[in-house]
């Protein structure tokens, strides 16, 4: 039987899944396949530099030698079609059959679409890949205005970096709120008032809906029943997970691939990771799927002491950052329902955190353009410790020294 730990998908967490395998020696019996052309790269960058500036190119992880060095057999454009659970493989499009001791899916996510607007519309774009991204550039680079479909994290970095590159930017929401399901509403109506501040045309509770569709390009749309011509569209509608794959061999799925704590999906030699992996939070407790840089990358640690054979279920705080223009946003902890608020002013009028308690637990921050509070706050938070509202709301309290 083969030895073989087969990843599939070649995003942040395929990348830490690489690094940590080849830490432990185990380099050469790890074949990565990816659908995407490109290595291993960092999403990130996509919505911001990469879009604003014509020279910016793709952050890869490792270099190519790298994978070669480690041993790591690399399939490239070459998307895996099927796995077949009983005789432990899986078929590539190119038709090459992977067998496999451990297989990792770490599929990630696929950019949410209107069923009404097709893939073939000219001047309609979406933002995932690096593909995505540089179709979009272009686009942009030859558009006097762009309307956004949806204020979430990867709708408004859009649109913060349409405005930088001069254009004349609408961004239409549906719900009353920005960033419904990420962050307070104090949050919300700060990034609202900025990006209306810098020039972005930002309305809320509307329903953007009759898309007129002309000679391969969207025409217009209407608008709260008005009709609105569009130049470029991008759709920032958020994303589902990946797994189809998963599904079609029969792995529990619900809003991504169901794991343990130790990352093990419904097959016990198959695991998943990732923007495509639905986790318990607790033992027993409320499950979660999260997307975000963190998460994919500490995660892939916990998927590589389970190959090991380690038992080290997954408790990484989830941390998350959007950059958005001038608006730096850093999260750390999850939101409590219901729970209280406290701000801590930080140097500048236009920065400055929020403490979210459970009861007395401190359970969540929030920063504005407070990189150093929120590092701290992180630490706070991974440590286990809820220093008073009082102390922590007090400016000149040190946070590193509640420690
Ligand atoms: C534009 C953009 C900006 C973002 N900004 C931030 C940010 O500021 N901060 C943050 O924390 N997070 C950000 N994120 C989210 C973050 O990038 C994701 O959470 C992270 O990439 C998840 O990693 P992953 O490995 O699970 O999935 P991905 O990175 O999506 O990788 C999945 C890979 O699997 C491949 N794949 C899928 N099916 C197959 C198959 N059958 N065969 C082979 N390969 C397959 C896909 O092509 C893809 O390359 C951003 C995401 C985007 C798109």
């Amino acid at each position: 039987m083969s030895d073989s730990i087969v990843i599939i998908g070649g995003g942040h967490a395929a990348a830490g899944l690489c690094a940590g395998l080849a830490e432990a020696g185990l380099g050469a019996r790890v074949h990565l396949v990816c659908a995407e052309a490109e290595l291993p790269y960092q999403r990130p960058p996509l919505s911001k530099a990469f879009l604003k500036n014509p020279e910016e190119a793709l952050q890869s992880h490792r270099a190519e030698a790298w994978y070669a060095d480690a041993g790591i057999t690399l399939h490239r454009a070459d998307p895996a079609l099927a796995i077949e659970r009983a005789a432990q493989r899986v078929s590539l499009q190119s038709g090459a059959v992977l067998e496999y001791e451990r297989l990792v899916l770490a599929t990630g996510a696929v950019a949410r679409r209107l069923p009404q607007l097709g893939a073939g519309l000219a001047n309609v774009a979406l933002l995932r890949s690096a593909a995505d991204a540089r179709r979009l550039r272009e686009q942009l680079a030859a558009a006097a205005s762009v309307t956004v479909l949806g204020g979430g994290f990867i709708g408004l970095e859009i649109a913060a970096s349409a405005r930088a590159l001069g254009k004349a930017v609408t961004l239409l929401e549906s719900a009353p709120r920005l960033l419904e399901r990420s962050v307070s509403a104090e949050i919300a109506e700060h990034v609202l008032q900025t990006h209306r501040g810098a020039g972005i045309d930002l309305r809320l509770a509307v329903a953007a809906e009759g898309f007129e569709v002309e000679g391969g390009r969207l025409a217009a749309i209407s608008v709260d029943g008005r009709r609105e011509p569009v130049e470029l569209l991008v759709m920032g509608i958020g994303a589902a997970p990946d797994t189809a794959l998963a599904e079609a061999a029969g792995l529990e799925c619900d809003n991504g691939i169901v794991v343990d704590a130790c990352l093990r999906s419904s097959d016990p030699a198959i695991l998943a990771v990732g923007d495509c992996a639905n986790f318990p939070q607790t033992p027993g407790g409320r499950r979660l799927r999260l997307e975000s840089v963190q998460n994919a990358g500490d995660q892939a640690r916990t998927a590589v002491a389970t190959l090991l054979g380690r038992e080290e279920p997954y408790r990484a705080l989830p941390w998350f950052w959007s950059e958005q223009g001038g608006l730096r946003l850093q999260m750390a902890g999850l939101m409590p329902a219901g729970g209280e608020i406290h701000r801590r002013p930080g140097a500048t009028p236009a920065s400055f955190s929020l403490f979210h308690y459970s009861g007395a637990r401190l359970a969540c921050v929030e920063s504005v353009n407070a990189p150093m509070d929120h590092l701290m706050s992180r630490k706070l938070l991974e440590a286990g410790k809820s220093p008073a509202p009082d102390v922590v709301c007090d400016p000149k309290t040190a946070l590193k020294a509640l420690l």
